[in-house]
């Protein structure tokens, strides 16, 4: 596999993430040793603005805390590296990534309310959040969701979409 393709049923909402970037996720939660962790995706979307790109994923900042079935994910670092990589890049912040070890990768109720919190957050000025979700064991099985939250409606499933 060289890199995840999710888009949604009618063809608005699409995600890239590059091998690159899912190895880096799935070191991030082998390290979190059945803890749940997680941080930031960025990137930027094709011309046509219906594909996100991920070209860098986070770790967990030095203030994000979490348990087995939870994870606060901290600001701390994170508006300054957004800073260099638009500078740099013009990419850009395009929404979260968690990881729920030994569970399905499927939304919780405080998933979603994170989630529309940040679509209608002036703070983080992005509309269309994605959240990326990694189920399961990061060394043997696990599976990835991903699911955008347009401000109207909650949101929507993303259907992988590799050949
Ligand atoms: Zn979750």
């Amino acid at each position: 596999m060289s890199s995840l393709h999710y888009k949604s049923i009618d063809n608005l909402f699409a995600i890239e993430v590059h091998e690159s970037e899912l190895n880096t996720m799935l070191h991030i939660c082998s390290e979190a040793q059945g803890n749940e962790t997680g941080g930031l995706l960025i990137g930027y979307y094709n011309d046509n603005h219906n594909c996100a790109i991920v070209t860098e994923v986070t770790g967990p900042s030095d203030d994000s805390a979490s348990g087995k079935t939870w994870f606060y994910r901290g600001v701390c670092g994170l508006q300054k590296l957004l800073n260099t990589v638009w500078h740099r890049r013009r990419h850009y912040y395009l929404g979260e990534w968690h990881f729920h070890p030994e569970a399905s990768p499927n939304l919780s109720g405080d998933d979603i309310n994170a989630m529309n919190n940040i679509a209608n957050s002036s703070k983080y000025n992005c509309p269309e959040p994605l959240l990326l979700i990694i189920g399961g064991n990061p060394e043997l099985q696990w599976k990835v969701n991903v699911y955008v939250f347009p401000r109207k409606p909650k949101y929507i499933t993303l259907k992988l979409a590799n050949d």
